[in-house]
C-alpha cells in the first residue's frame, strides 16, 4: 500500500502503530527480501569465521549490536509518523518544483540525491561532538562483520530527516525518500564483512567493504574517512577518501573507538559520550569558547591537551614516521 502523503493527518494518536503504515509497500518488499538476505550471508559469515579460526564473532558483541538495532528501530518506526508524515510532508507540500515525471530518472536522481545528504549527515556526525554522541555506537565494536552493520547510531532518527528536507522541496515524496534511504542502507549493511577482497571496477564508483573497512578503523590515518553509504564519489571529490593499504605500506586495520568506552552496559553503550560531555563541561575554568568546542568541536578536542582529535592524531603518527 502506498500512502497519498496529502492524506496524511497532521496529529496521530497512535505515532508508533501510525509509523509502521507509513512503511510503503516497496519498504515492506525491501524488509521482506533483505532480512532472509542477512541471516543467511551471517550464517555463511560466522560458518567461515569459526572454519579459519578467526574472532570476527563474540555472542557478546552480537547480542549488542541486535540490541542497537532493535532501539534505533523502535524509535525509527516511532518517530516516523512525525518525520515521514508530518514535517517532511510540510516541505513536500511547499516544495518549489513538480516532481520529475519519468520514473526511472525520478528515482536514479533521488538515489544519487539522498545519498550525497546522507554523505553530509555522516560527515556531520563524524565532526561535530554533538552528533558524534549519537553516532559513535555504531563505531564501539571492535570487531567487523554483517552483524555490525546493523549496530545502529540508536538517536540518529530523531535527526536524519533534517538532511532530506532539501529532497521533499524538489519534489520527491516523503515516502520515497524514506525508502531510497532503506534502499541505500541495505547496501550500506552488507559492506560490513572482512571476507571479501577489493572488488576490482567496483571500488571506483561504489563503497566497497574494503572502503567501509578503513571507515571503521581506529589508526589514525583512517580516522572519519570514506564516509559514503552507497557510492564513494562523495568522497573522492569532497577530500575524504583514503583507500585501504596493503601491509607493506600501513599497520593492519584496528577497528573501534580510539579510546574503547570502559563499562558496557545496556545503558553506557547509548549514552556515554553523553555522560562524557557532562563531565568534560562541568570541568573549572573553561571559557565559553571551550564549552562550545566541548559540545560542537570535532570529537576528541580538549581545553587542556588531555585527549586528541583526529586531525592531532595524524599530526603525530606523521610526525612519529620522520
Ligand atoms: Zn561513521
Ligand atoms: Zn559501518
Amino acid at each position: 500500500m502506498i500512502l497519498n502523503v496529502r492524506k496524511i493527518p497532521i496529529i496521530s494518536l497512535q505515532s508508533f502503530i501510525f509509523g509502521a503504515v507509513m512503511l510503503s509497500a516497496k519498504d515492506q518488499l525491501l524488509i521482506l527480501i533483505s532480512t532472509p538476505i542477512y541471516m543467511i550471508i551471517i550464517g555463511i559469515e560466522v560458518f567461515i569465521s569459526n572454519a579459519k579460526s578467526r574472532a570476527s564473532y563474540t555472542v557478546k558483541d552480537t547480542l549488542q549490536n541486535l540490541y542497537l538495532n532493535i532501539l534505533n528501530a523502535s524509535l525509527d518506526l516511532g518517530f516516523r509518523a512525525i518525520y515521514v508524515g508530518v514535517i517532511l510532508t510540510f516541505f513536500y507540500n511547499h516544495r518549489f518544483t513538480n516532481s520529475i515525471p519519468i520514473p526511472w530518472v525520478y528515482w536514479v536522481v533521488l538515489i544519487l540525491f539522498e545519498d550525497f545528504m546522507y554523505y553530509w549527515l555522516h560527515r556531520v556526525d563524524h565532526h561535530v561532538r554533538f552528533f558524534w554522541a549519537t553516532h559513535v555506537t555504531h563505531h564501539s565494536s571492535d570487531k567487523f562483520n554483517f552483524t555490525v552493520g546493523i549496530r545502529s547510531s540508536v538517536m540518529e532518527p530523531l535527526y536524519r530527516f533534517i538532511y532530506f528536507i532539501p529532497l521533499a522541496l524538489v519534489g520527491f515524496t516523503p515516502i520515497d525518500i524514506a525508502f531510497a534511504y532503506s534502499a541505500t542502507q541495505t547496501w550500506g549493511i552488507l559492506v560490513h564483512t572482512e571476507r571479501i577482497n577489493k572488488l576490482g571496477w567496483l571500488e571506483y564508483f561504489l563503497v566497497t567493504p574494503s572502503h567501509h573497512r578503513v571507515h571503521h578503523g581506529s589508526n589514525p590515518r583512517y580516522l572519519d574517512k570514506n564516509l559514503g553509504m552507497f557510492l564513494i564519489i562523495w568522497d573522492k571529490w569532497f577530500g575524504t577518501f583514503q583507500p585501504e593499504l596493503p601491509a607493506t605500506e600501513y599497520q593492519p586495520i584496528k577497528y573501534g573507538l580510539t579510546k574503547p568506552i570502559g563499562r558496557e552496559t545496556p545503558v553506557t553503550l547509548v549514552f556515554h559520550e553523553w555522560d562524557n560531555m557532562r563531565k568534560d563541561l562541568k570541568k573549572k575554568h573553561l571559557t565559553l569558547k571551550d564549552r562550545w568546542n566541548y559540545l560542537f568541536g570535532p570529537p576528541g578536542w580538549s581545553h587542556d591537551g588531555s585527549r586528541f582529535t583526529s586531525e592531532q592524531l595524524r599530526k603525530m603518527e606523521n610526525e612519529n614516521k620522520q
